[in-house]
């Protein structure tokens, strides 16, 4: 058998372009590629990038520059893949370039570039694939796309409309994680909450019954696999109340990660963002009446074009009422080819987003320190991420993986990752909470 040809592989941007890595080195393993540690003496470079915002293209067009100077023969796919000029103006000389999702023009151009070994050792490959996160946990991508057109947004140039997997394909995938050891399953999408729309909520057989491709469905059979389920990019659509009772009977995590963007009527129509004339505060309201302990994520726009004084005060109100657990906050970016560009209203000052952005940040603060504070005195179960001896690190149902906060933990015995236990939370701070393992 020949040597195995070694690929480098650079993976940027959002966990959605995580799972599409995760597939193509799944499918470099099942081929018998080796995946290489470094650029300098790989057969070939291959870098996943993302295009979402100006800052992420520059990241992306650096890291083709690293692997153009340090190995010569690079593959570019993903995001950026849709905008085959901008990355050639750069970089002439890239072997080839595929856009996000094109796995088999991928696996072309690295067939062409250094064919596969003789003998592919397809049977040493774990069944659940290769996975770039810790084994305890992983991201489950349920759909491709998006139906939406929120003004400031590519992704549906990118990456299409919405293309949905049929439930028990999903199911499959879950379960063959969970035999693995996966101990946490991160549900991800462009727009979860539309899970099914294209296919018309089709049925498919999973074990004895048949599953449709829907939100509530989904998320109840998941529930019933033993790990636990968290869902994420979720838009507050009505159905969306149908999932929060699973969530209080401990089907599904307490925690619903919705990206708000904006709390005022102006700003969200302009930004056209899916459900923006729900009543939210009320819908929240409701939400916790069913399960108190809901924990809400959400990610937030300041300065986008036309916002007034007026809007961001009622940002900022909106904070303090609907007492969102974890916030994230962008300054407004304008986006080529955006529609946000060409909507006619005024640009936001950099000077004044900068301001914005502060405020948000401080009463943000305040609102995710009070919430944190009245888990103080509880005993939670807390799924360890990392263990050194009798300290470690992990997370409570209420905070998922990389955006959101710890829990630092002593214990009397030794911690193991992936492990859950239970832990006395004994103090908090802006960000995380500490205890002992009980
Ligand atoms: S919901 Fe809006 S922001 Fe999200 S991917 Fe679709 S168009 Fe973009």
């Amino acid at each position: 058998m020949s040597a195995a040809p070694r690929v480098s592989f650079v993976s940027l941007g959002c966990p959605k372009a995580l799972v599409d890595s995760e597939r193509i080195i799944t499918r470099l393993r099942a081929e018998g590629y080796e995946i290489a540690r470094k650029h300098d003496g790989a057969d070939l470079v291959l870098v996943n990038t993302c295009g979402f915002l100006d800052s992420a293209r520059d990241e992306s067009l650096q890291a083709i520059g690293k692997a153009m100077a340090e190995n010569g023969k690079v593959i570019v796919t993903g995001c950026m893949g849709a905008t085959p000029e901008l990355i050639r103006e750069k970089h002439p000389n890239v072997l080839a370039i595929t856009g996000p999702q094109a796995y088999e023009s991928v696996m072309a151009a690295v067939h062409e570039a250094a064919p596969p070994a003789h003998e592919p050792f397809v049977d040493l490959m774990p069944p659940q694939g290769v996975k770039l996160t810790p084994r305890h946990y992983a991201y489950l991508k349920i759909s491709e796309g998006c139906n939406n057109r929120c003004s400031f947004c590519i992704i549906p140039a990118l990456r299409g409309d919405l293309v949905s997997r049929p439930a028990a394909d999903v199911l499959r995938e879950a379960e063959k994680l969970v035999a693995a050891g996966v101990k946490e399953l991160l549900v991800i999408s462009q727009d979860t909450s539309a899970y099914g729309v294209d296919i018309k909520y089709q049925e498919s057989q999973w074990k004895d019954r048949s599953v449709r491709a829907k939100f509530l469905d989904l998320s109840r059979e998941l529930g019933e696999l033993g790990a636990w389920v968290r869902l994420h990019y979720v838009y507050p659509y009505p159905h969306v109340d149908d999932v929060i009772p699973l969530m209080a009977e401990g089907k599904v995590l307490p925690y619903l990660d919705i990206p708000f963007q904006h709390a005022s009527p102006a700003v969200l129509k302009a930004m056209r963002r899916p459900a923006h004339q729900e009543r939210t505060l009320d819908r929240i309201r409701a939400w916790r009446e069913t399960c108190p302990d809901l924990a809400l994520r959400s990610t937030f726009i300041v300065g986008f074009p036309g916002e007034t004084d007026e809007d961001f005060e009622m940002l900022l109100d909106w904070l303090d009422e609907a007492k969102i657990d974890r916030a994230g906050c962008f300054r407004y970016e304008p986006v080529k080819g955006a529609r946000s560009e060409e909507l006619g209203l005024p640009a936001v000052p950099p000077e004044v987003k900068d301001a914005r952005w502060h405020r948000f940040m401080q009463r943000q603060q305040k609102v995710s320190a009070a919430q944190l504070q009245k888990k103080v005195g509880k005993r939670l179960p807390v799924l360890i991420d990392e263990a050194n001896g009798t300290e470690g690190k992990g997370r409570t149902r209420y905070d998922a993986p990389e955006i959101d906060g710890s829990v630092h933990i002593r214990s009397r015995r030794p911690l193991r990752a992936g492990e859950i236990v239970t832990v006395k939370i004994e103090r908090a701070d802006a960000y995380d909470l500490f205890g002992q393992a009980v």
